[in-house]
């Protein structure tokens, strides 16, 4: 059942996520905040979200079984990680309310189809070339190189990319990703990025997020900054505008962000969507009077979607494991009580026991009344765990 006409489901039943990583943590905290009880599926005994929720299921993804109780038990479920198995989202969708639904999902998780969906919604994507056989790679044009070489399905954080600057290069890179289907993208020479954040009512009803600037290390998100004039304006109101329209056009209900490059000639060109809150958009906890979470809640239920309003400038630094070794070994957690000496600190840890490099432990919002307070305690957060300045 998509999210339809039907009433709100209100405080005091039951919702459901599928996945139970940091995102499902926080959704799971925005509705307990407001007295819901939570049901978390995922395999993993120690997930972040199952460990703090009422109820956590601990089966594989496509264990039908397990996807039939989640439905019997909650009244609404959601979604907290791109690669959930669409037909998972399918047969939920049979017994209950589901968002996002599971044809946005299905093309937010495929890199052809996501841009297939671009094209046809006329915002403007990197040039490319989808290589699912041999033929195909060799017509690939000498335009589109250098390169990257991206897996059609079960990227994240820039795993399953690899750079190429000649067709021998790309030829072997093909090979290595064990000639799976895959994207080819032009390199394209970046000025800044940046997401933007939306959520959709069942009624085409939208509500975003400010454009929110992004700073990535290693394919991997390392620093969020929003506040006003950090975005030129008429970027801003384009990628707001190119937002809207790629979730139209999903007829999309949830939390959506979708991913952008400005370019060196200023020029704005969508790279992703992500069907569920993201990592840039923690700082919203923080920051906004309502949260990522908090409208992923709202538009899973059915209750009004109110624009959110951002009253402090932001910072937001990912804590990433490599921060529990800058040491070496063993693992030491960096110098909390020090953070958190810092005006406008707000620490989220999301219970993952075993720090490892490169894995997303928690992240730091820095909040502040002025945008060179907020810079200058998030300039010192930085030179307290290490990280290079930015
Ligand atoms: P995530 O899901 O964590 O956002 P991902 O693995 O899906 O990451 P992408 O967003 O496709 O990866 O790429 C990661 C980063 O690599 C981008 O944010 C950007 O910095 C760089 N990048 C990706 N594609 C291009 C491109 N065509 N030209 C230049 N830089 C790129
Ligand atoms: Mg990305």
């Amino acid at each position: 059942m998509s999210v339809g006409e039907d009433p709100p489901i209100l405080p005091g039943a039951t919702l459901g996520v599928m996945g139970g990583g940091q995102l499902g943590r926080m959704f799971v905290q925005a509705a307990q905040a407001m007295g819901y009880f939570t049901v978390v599926l995922d395999p993993d005994a120690s997930s972040p979200a199952g460990l703090i929720s009422h109820h956590h299921l601990k089966a594989d993804y496509q264990d039908e079984a397990a996807l039939d109780e989640l439905a019997r038990r909650c009244d609404a479920i959601t979604t907290e990680f791109e690669n959930v198995p669409a037909p998972a989202l399918r047969r939920l969708a049979q017994q209950r309310r589901v968002s996002p639904g599971a044809d946005a999902v299905a093309i937010a998780q495929d890199r052809a189809r996501e841009k297939a969906h671009f094209v046809a919604c006329g915002v403007p994507c990197a040039p490319h070339a989808v290589i699912e056989t041999p033929a195909q790679l060799a017509a690939v044009a000498d335009a589109l190189l250098p390169g990257i070489l991206k897996t059609a399905q079960l990227g994240y954080d820039g795993k399953g990319q690899t750079r190429v600057r000649t067709r021998a290069e790309l030829a072997a890179a093909w090979n290595e990703l064990g000639g799976v289907p895959c994207v080819l993208e032009k390199m394209l020479p970046l000025k800044m990025e940046c997401s933007v954040i939306v959520a959709r009512g069942a009624d085409g009803a939208m509500v975003h997020f400010p454009v929110q600037r992004n700073l990535h290390r290693d394919g991997i998100l390392f620093v969020t900054e929003v506040y006003e004039g950090n975005v030129p304006s008429t970027l801003c109101e384009s990628a707001v505008i190119a937002t809207r329209k790629i979730a139209d056009g999903l007829h999309y209900v949830g939390v959506m962000c979708v991913e952008f490059f400005v370019l060196q000639d200023g020029s704005l060109v969508v790279n992703e969507m992500a069907p569920r809150p993201h990592n840039s958009g923690h700082y919203t906890i923080d920051a906004c009077d309502l949260s990522q979470f908090d409208l992923q809640l709202r538009t899973l239920t059915g209750l009004p979607l109110v624009a959110p309003r951002q009253h402090s400038s932001a910072i937001m630094l990912n804590l990433l494991g490599d921060l529990w070794f800058s040491a070496g070994e063993p693992a030491v957690a960096p110098p909390w009580p020090e953070l958190l000496a810092l005006p406008g600190a707000h620490l989220h840890l999301y219970g993952k026991e075993h720090p490892r490099r490169g894995r997303k432990m928690g992240h730091l919002s820095v909040t502040g009344a002025s945008v060179a307070q907020t810079r200058a305690s998030a300039r010192e957060a930085a030179r307290l765990l290490g990280l290079d300045a930015f």
